[in-house]
């Protein structure tokens, strides 16, 4: 679909997408509208943006409704009175997703990755095999920089690897990636759809406008994703950690992908849920019809992403780990089970709805004590009290500097919270550099 230039935009939410699409529509020659809710002190970079566009700050007006097409943040929960008024205006309500794809060169493939976890780590190994492969791609979406930030409506760039998150889903008409991943399903952002169905739903739509040219990637062992799935156009392929009539599977120590064996034990990130991850990379690699040989050797060369398991440091015979992007259960399943002996691990940030007794069994087999801290304590506490070794610490620095207290040689430390971090840090990423600043200041 060509860029429409008589239609006028409206960018509703002014963070990082938003305004990565507003430049893109005023590079194309369009006229846009920035309009957020919060005080125009609360707004980087609004100095330079209000001289770039017409904006408003600190609420919405009725000038919103001068434009058609609104490209609405993914922050911004869809049940909100304003976008039920333009609903009922026949207004478009799109996101920032699915505008780059309508304004992106149509010889540019899409790669998207979703799922509820292990996006940010599969899409930069996509990435990373891509570019070992000498193919041109970028990687963009919710990692790194905003899908509208690249010159994608020209031509050249041959794949654009996309994290996308159900969000950004939620506001897509005709996105269709030529390979679509769906890593796997567990709860998350519970506090903003109806129900676990509704969420799984909303992810399970990176696959509704594909066509029969296209791939659909998707995990076989996840009876979520095996109940929802829906009728698909595209071509399928799978992935299991043990079933052999999988199109890549897990055998013992070794990944199988047709002829190509990969060994577990050479690659630097570790964990089964990275095998996963490899295994729907690899899966990629074999839709575009790359060569498997050479994207294998160049999974051995992967470092994996900080804050994801992070290794940091040693001290006094105790390991640090910062897995600060584990931010619902599902993510601290997987780094408990990526540890051979018990670990000491710090739980706790702001609350996203989940039910935290899910944990309770794997906690008792693999955590020798939970520290908890931050605003979801209580919670913690009421889930586990009684059940887990627990030490109550709200503030997180004192859970750390406990944890390390009474560690001793040979054990680990690990931040993997289960919550998002809102409470006490700006983002995940902060979060996960304040750990490593208080390791570092332990070593010191
Ligand atoms: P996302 O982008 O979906 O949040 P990341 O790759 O950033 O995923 O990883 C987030 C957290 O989830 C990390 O703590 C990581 O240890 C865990 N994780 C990564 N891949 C998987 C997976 N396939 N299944 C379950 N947990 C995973």
């Amino acid at each position: 679909m060509a860029f429409d230039t008589s239609l006028k935009y409206a960018i509703l939410g002014i963070a990082r997408s938003g305004i990565a699409a507003a430049y893109k529509i005023k590079e194309l020659g369009g006229d846009v509208f920035l309009s957020d809710s919060v005080p125009v002190d609360r707004v980087a970079n609004s100095a330079e943006l209000v001289q770039d566009f017409e904006c408003e700050f600190g609420g919405h007006s009725k000038r919103l409704f001068d434009c058609a097409c609104w490209i609405v943040s993914p922050g911004i929960p869809l049940d909100i009175e304003i976008l039920n008024k333009a609903r009922a205006k026949g207004i478009e309500l799109i996101s920032e997703i699915e505008f780059g794809y309508r304004i992106k060169a149509p010889d540019s493939r899409i790669i998207a990755v979703t799922g509820s976890n292990g996006k940010s780590t599969t899409a930069s190994l996509i990435h990373h095999l891509l570019q070992s492969l000498g193919k041109n791609s970028i990687l963009a979406g919710n990692i790194g920089a905003a899908f509208c930030s690249f010159p994608i409506h020209l031509p050249g760039i041959e794949y654009i690897v996309l994290e996308i998150s159900s969000f950004q889903l939620d506001l897509i008409q005709s996105f269709a990636p030529q390979v679509a991943i769906l890593l796997n399903l567990s709860p998350d952002h519970l506090n903003r759809y109806p129900s676990y169905e509704a969420y799984c739903l909303s992810k399970m739509r990176i696959f509704e406008n594909q066509s029969a040219a296209d791939y659909a990637i998707y995990f076989r062992d996840s009876e979520q994703t095996l109940k929802l799935l829906p009728d698909l156009a595209a071509q399928q392929l799978c992935f299991s950690m043990d079933n052999p009539l999988a199109d890549a599977y897990l055998k013992g120590k070794e990944i199988i992908i047709g002829q190509e064996r990969l060994n577990t034990d050479k690659l630097i990130i570790k964990g089964p849920h990275n095998y996963q991850n490899l295994i729907a990379a690899l899966l990629a690699i074999k839709a575009i019809g790359g060569n498997l040989k050479k994207a294998v050797d160049a999974c051995y060369t992967f470092k994996g992403l900080s804050h994801r398991l992070e290794y940091v440091d040693t001290i006094r015979g105790v390991k640090f780990y910062n897995d600060s992007k584990a931010t619902n259960c599902d993510s601290v399943k997987s780094a408990l089970n990526s540890f051979e002996v018990p670990i000491r691990i710090i739980m706790g940030g702001s609350d996203k709805g989940e039910d935290f007794g899910q944990l309770t069994p794997l906690l008792k087999q693999k955590a020798q004590k939970v520290y908890i801290t931050g605003a979801t304590l209580s919670r913690m506490q009421e889930a586990w009290e009684g059940k887990l070794d627990l030490a109550l610490e709200p503030d997180f620095d004192a859970a750390v500097k406990l944890a390390f207290a009474e560690a001793l040689p040979g054990e680990s430390i690990v931040l993997s919270p289960a919550c998002a971090s809102f409470d006490r840090f700006q983002n995940f990423e902060e979060r996960g550099e304040y750990f490593k600043d208080l390791v570092r200041e332990l070593k010191a």
